[in-house]
């Protein structure tokens, strides 16, 4: 059964307590503190969390894990806030919901070599790490085994020797969880073996690093990035315009300056962005700090996430209307991965 009351959230107002994140560390030091329990998270916001059993259960199959540069765009006080919804397990999390499973896109089947995924042509994705600085509720990695995909940098040379051996393909994506939560080091070593593989021709970052620690897009990453001779494009993944603040501008400007594409996935989710005003608010926010929109995605039906799905219908009509709204290039396309196909499919 999926439950869609609003939000079943036990919060409750409380004082805010003061914030304790003035002076924010370099990146990495934002990512060993990030916020890793649901209690805090709350007191943070001034709101006081009474727990269920079923929300302290979605914890603990998927931890609660928030930046605080994220934090930091959350309203304070409010339950229903579209940033806190991505990140705040619900209790729904524990219902057993028919047609919801671990690895609803079958990914397991098309890993050719650990941390490598081609499922299209052209095109291959690298799992580049296994963790993220932000654990969204609704991730349809969420039950992702990556300790199994977590080579070493020994192990990769064989996952690359596929790239290699491969010219059809001209494209290597890296993804992850998230591939800018490595450290530079490694990323400049991957990134070189990459540029000398000839018949690569772009090299594509899947990544919400930028959004959610806007300090990851440091002199160092520029270095590496821009510097590889490869056509560089940067899907990031922003659900709500409330997630763009001055800092990401900034980010994505550097970004820019570097030669790289932006281009944003969004994840179509009840109760965050499931009504045209705020689709529209989003790709106008996105066009301003220099991207655009690429796709919408409908849920992808993994275990734990039920509550957040629209429905194909209403999703259809959103964006019907949202066509009578936007220039044709604020357009994402609403596209639905299904297991098999060669490529997302249009709906
Ligand atoms: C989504 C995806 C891609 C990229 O698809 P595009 O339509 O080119 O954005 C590539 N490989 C895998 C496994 C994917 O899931
Ligand atoms: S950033 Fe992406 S991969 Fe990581 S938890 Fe969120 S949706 Fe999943």
């Amino acid at each position: 059964m999926i439950t869609r009351t609003p939000i079943a959230v036990h919060c409750e107002e409380v004082e805010p307590e003061a914030p304790v994140f003035d002076t924010p560390g370099d990146w990495q030091q934002q990512l060993r503190d990030v916020i890793r329990d649901p209690a805090e998270l709350c007191r943070h916001l001034g709101l006081d969390v009474e727990w269920s059993s079923g929300a302290r259960r979605g914890h603990d199959l998927f931890p609660v894990r928030v930046p605080l540069a994220y934090l930091s765009r959350i309203r304070r006080g409010d339950p229903n806030d579209p940033l806190l919804r991505q990140v705040l397990p619900l209790g729904a999390e524990g219902d057993d919901v028919r047609g919801y499973v671990d690895d609803p896109l079958e990914e397991r089947d098309h890993t050719p070599r650990p941390g490598l995924i081609h499922k299209y042509p052209g095109r291959a994705l690298l799992i580049a790490s296994p963790t993220c600085a932000i654990n969204c509720r609704y991730c349809f990695r969420r039950h992702f085994p990556y300790a199994d995909n977590a080579p070493s940098m020994r192990e990769w040379e064989r996952t690359l020797d596929y790239l290699r051996a491969d010219d059809s393909i001209q494209e290597a994506i890296l993804s992850g969880g998230d591939p800018l939560a490595s450290p530079d080091r490694r990323m400049a070593a991957l990134v070189e073996r990459l540029d000398a593989i000839p018949h690569l021709k772009r090299l594509r970052i899947h990544t919400r690093l930028p959004v959610v620690i806007p300090d990851r897009v440091d002199d160092a990453l520029l270095e590496w990035l821009g510097g590889s001779r490869l056509q560089k494009v940067m899907v990031l993944h922003i659900n709500h315009a409330q997630e763009i603040d001055e800092a990401v501008v900034a980010a994505c400007v550097r970004l820019k300056a570097a030669g790289v594409t932006l281009l944003n996935q969004s994840v179509l989710l009840r109760g965050i962005n499931d009504d045209v005003d705020t689709l529209a608010a989003l790709s106008e926010r996105l066009f301003e700090a220099g991207i655009l929109p690429y796709y919408l995605h409908v849920l992808d039906p993994v275990s734990g996430a039920a509550h957040f799905d629209v429905p194909d219908d209403e999703a259809r009509d959103l964006v019907d209307a949202l066509r009578q709204r936007l220039a044709g290039f604020l357009m994402p396309r609403l596209v639905r991965e299904v297991p098999g196909e060669r490529s997302k499919t249009p709906l």
